[in-house]
């Protein structure tokens, strides 16, 4: 069953592990992908390599549902890259779970991504005229077939041969030979920092997964940077591409976890200071200001900390939804179901509410949000919005729904109120958005608030994104 996108979601998140000390790094990769779990429950993979040999280990599911039985330790090697990736519309299958592996003229390849692809369409096309079959409708085969292809040039001269022709965003670890590559595009559109201990070095999507196995964090994967870690440690080459900065400002407002810090910028305190910017910019006559579980709370501490306006936690989230809870219909959403959320009349009863919200996609959930909050007995609900409205997609491995299903692209302010049933609603500023990640907006991406997108994007994308 495809449930439908409420939020934006990232696809994926991708980590690496080359242990020094010769030992396993399969444990590793798994607690490296425990931490980034929140970047994709569809499904989890770890390949790891011994010599050269690669043994790899995939399924559907949570990664302590795919690695149950102790699989984790069938994983021999010191050398090895793990994935977790989020469902898209009607790919949900085994065969896309990575990391994805081939044997090219006698060399075991194996690479997992984050990211999409621009041009994988056409590229795909192009290697199947020339005799290529794929098993998949991933681009990240087209990237592992195009790395393969020119592997007698050495890892290096291989990927600037791939990187010359792919466009779009990844954040990608490839392992052949027991090395351990890491790989970042000419926007670093996507994250992937580096980490050390004494005896591993790690590449990970995010910091809070270098924290999970007590390695120190080294420093962010530049814009098409190559790095390559093996016996002789770790070296650095360029893609030899001309580079331009454009983090996704989404991975602040949403994607990542607060404890991460990107790119020199910590996510917690960016989310906060946007709600400290929101009181300014949006104030309002309120008792008590509350956070949309998780993401939204940082951002509500913030605004309720810079407006005087007691903060509380009005709403208790079910920590033990999964990836296959039925959403309740309609129906049932108007006899009170509220299993996701539950409002706490002990902080509500009486109150005019500010609930901060990190983003407004389609606008179904707030819609339910709004009366969930009512049903605690607020007074008065006034949804404010820690992101800028959203009004185009994304086309850089965030699963978003077409134009027409963005609330924020189709409906005034005033309709956006009127179909929420909030007393008012407000975004923060894109000025202020970018102002909470300490930048001018220069090294950003934020193509989805109506900003430019970081490349040009292929006419038969943006007609399959108007079909979705
Ligand atoms: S379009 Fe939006 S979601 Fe996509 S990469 Fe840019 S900022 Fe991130």
């Amino acid at each position: 069953m495809k449930i439908c996108a409420e939020k934006f979601h990232d696809e994926c998140g991708v980590a690496g592990i080359y242990k020094k000390d010769g030992k396993d790094a399969a444990k590793f990769i798994y607690y490296c992908l425990y931490a980034l779990q929140h970047r994709g429950q569809e499904s989890t993979g770890i390949t790891t390599s011994k010599g050269g040999v690669m043994t790899t280990e995939k399924g559907m599911g949570l990664i302590h549902e795919v690695f149950a039985n102790g699989d984790v330790a069938k994983l021999k090697g010191p050398v090895g890259i793990g994935h977790v990736r989020y469902t898209t519309a009607g790919d949900s299958h085994i065969r896309n779970a990575q990391p994805f592996e081939v044997y090219h003229k006698g060399v075991q390849i194996a690479m997992a991504h984050n990211g999409n692809l621009v041009n994988a369409r056409a590229l795909r096309d192009q290697l199947e005229d020339e005799g290529l079959v794929f098993d998949t409708g991933s681009d990240t085969e087209v990237m592992l077939y195009l790395f393969a292809r020119n592997i007698r040039l050495g890892a290096v001269e291989s990927i600037r041969e791939m990187c010359k022709v792919i466009k779009g965003s990844y954040a990608a670890v490839i392992t052949f030979e027991d090395k351990l590559i890491g790989i970042r595009d000419v926007n670093a559109l996507r994250p992937l920092c580096i980490g050390e201990n004494d005896r591993s070095y790690v590449l990970a999507s995010e910091s809070c997964a270098l924290d999970a196995i007590g390695a120190k964090f080294v420093r962010d994967v530049e814009p098409g940077e190559i790095v390559i870690i093996d016996r002789g440690g770790l070296q650095s080459y360029s893609m030899d591409l001309e580079t331009d900065k454009k983090v996704c400002i989404f991975e602040y407002v949403y994607f990542a976890r607060p404890d991460s810090t990107i790119d020199g910028i910590s996510v917690y305190e960016s989310r906060y200071k946007a709600g400290t910017i929101m009181a300014k910019e949006l104030p309002v006559d309120a008792d008590v200001v509350i956070g949309v579980p998780d993401s939204g709370m940082p951002a509500a501490i913030g605004y309720s900390e810079a407006s005087g306006i007691p903060y509380g936690m009005g709403l208790i989230k079910n920590k033990y939804i999964g990836r296959t809870f039925i959403q309740p219909s309609q129906r049932m959403r108007e006899e009170g179901v509220a299993i996701k959320l539950n409002p706490l009349r002990q902080v509500l009863e009486n109150k005019r509410v500010v609930v901060v919200d990190d983003s407004i996609v389609r606008g179904t959930t707030s819609q339910q949000l709004v009366s969930i909050i009512r049903s605690g007995g607020a007074k008065e609900v006034h949804l404010l919005c820690a992101s800028p409205p959203i009004i185009s997609g994304c086309y850089f491995g965030v699963d978003t729904p077409s134009k027409e299903k963005l609330i924020a692209a189709e409906h005034s302010l005033e309709e956006i109120k009127q179909i929420t049933g909030a007393d008012s609603v407000g975004y923060i500023s894109l000025e202020g958005l970018l102002r909470s990640v300490g930048g001018d907006g220069d090294w950003f991406c934020k193509g989805c608030f109506g900003g430019r997108y970081p490349m040009e994007i292929p006419e038969e994308l943006i007609l399959m994104r108007k079909r979705k």
